[in-house]
């Protein structure tokens, strides 16, 4: 039997919610999806009135829908009166109308974000998604502020009966696989590593995405991907090393002095060397539920960063968006097609033809060889050129605190 093998990015948004590119629309963002290599993308917003209208007037299909040769998935994001936030996925139009009828009556005004704040939690959240036939997990799970695992200690808490139906759970930029598996509990449920991304740009879009085999693409064979069986299912997750992640070490908002978990909680979340807040950090938090090594059944993530980083990084050029940087990425992909071959699939001996110092750091980044400064509090973490070691600093207690001045 032959199975279809895909690269999915199944979280982003429209520009109909807030800070979010204006670039974000159907056409803009199947002509980028192809040049990134993802062939199935997440619509995002799917409950907002404005873009439903949109979708339905670009889209075509039934339950997987497309525009040229980019298929999309409704899928939405909402927001829990826990601040709580959610991933959804609706089997077609019909159910995403059904749905934000159901949702509207609890939430002031469904259409002023396209994540709208609903005044539910996410056990009635689950129930109204299931009823519309939707599939749900929690939103980059570990993050702070919007994350389940910032305001639960369990999925339970968060989703009480309804735990046993979730589908997935999602990441985060700050997290990978390895170490979400820290939680046994979590062995079960499929993994999703997703942009949730807010501009169609090649630095954003599918800066995570996951690998998935499927019998057919429909949604009744995407729905089995979640089923845990031999055939459908996710095959590779790919994305930053959590080092890269905005939230990944525990960190001062205000200084950005890095802290070590025992310390933050000594300086009661104070910073000792501004008076700033520690934001902790999605590292020490899983280490505070851990209670296992991981999981050996779970399939590979790969660490990848957005090739327009990596040749801005080889090349020592400070802005991303430099017109330098995107020549190098447009030779890349003329000759290799799409983005995530170049930084996956394709020898480095065929990358060296092209830019000898951007093969050699993705040479690098394959063996898992990269040095960055780790990100935290709200910032990316940032590569460091080949050859220059990460310092990162940590708070100590022999350093001044500011009343000592
Ligand atoms: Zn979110
Ligand atoms: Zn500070």
């Amino acid at each position: 039997m032959d199975f279809l093998e895909i690269n999915t990015d199944l979280h982003i948004h429209s520009k109909y919610a807030r800070a979010v590119s204006q670039k974000m629309e159907i056409p803009i963002l199947a002509e980028q999806a192809k040049l990134k290599g993802v062939q199935l993308v997440g619509t995002g917003d799917c409950l907002h009135k404005k873009w439903l209208e949109h979708l339905e007037k670009n889209l075509e299909g039934d339950g997987i829908y497309k525009y040229e040769s980019t298929k999309f998935i409704l899928q939405t994001e909402v927001q829990d009166k826990n601040r709580v936030h959610h991933v959804i996925f609706l089997p077609n139009f019909t159910k995403a109308y059904e749905l934000r009828e159901k949702f509207s009556r609890f939430s002031k005004d469904i259409d002023a974000d396209g994540r709208p704040w609903l005044y539910l939690n996410g056990k009635e959240i689950a129930k109204k998604t299931l009823e519309c036939d939707g599939l749900i997990g929690p939103a980059h799970a570990f993050t702070p502020y919007f994350g389940l695992y910032a305001h639960f200690d369990s999925l339970k808490d968060c989703y009480g009966e309804f735990v046993d139906k979730l589908s997935f759970l999602e990441l985060g930029l700050s997290a990978d696989s390895y170490i979400a598996d820290k939680i046994s509990y979590l062995h079960n449920l499929t993994f999703l590593s997703n942009s949730d991304s807010h501009s169609p740009s090649p630095l954003r879009l599918a800066r995570e995405f996951n690998r998935m085999k499927l019998n057919q693409l429909n949604f009744e064979e995407f729905r089995k991907v979640f089923q845990q069986g031999e055939e459908n299912k996710v095959t590779l997750n790919a994305g930053f090393h959590p080092k890269h992640g905005k939230y990944h070490l525990t960190r001062c908002k205000n200084c950005l002095l890095f802290y070590k978990l025992e310390d933050a909680k000594k300086q009661n979340w104070r910073c000792g060397n501004c008076g700033g807040v520690i934001k902790k950090g999605v590292k020490d938090l899983i280490e505070e539920l851990a209670d296992s090594e991981g999981n050996p059944e779970r399939p590979k993530y790969i660490h990848i960063y957005p090739l327009t980083e990596i040749i801005a990084t080889a090349h020592n050029i400070k802005s991303f968006f430099s017109k330098y940087v995107k020549e190098i990425w447009d030779k890349f992909i003329e000759n290799f097609d799409n983005e995530i071959k170049v930084l996956i699939d394709v020898p480095v001996e065929e990358l060296e033809k092209i830019d000898k110092r951007v093969a050699q750091y993705i040479k690098a980044f394959r063996n898992d060889e990269i040095e960055q400064i780790p990100g935290g509090a709200g910032e990316y973490g940032k590569l460091l050129p080949l050859g220059k070691k990460a310092e990162v600093k940590f708070f100590k207690h022999t350093q001044k605190s500011l009343g000592d001045y």
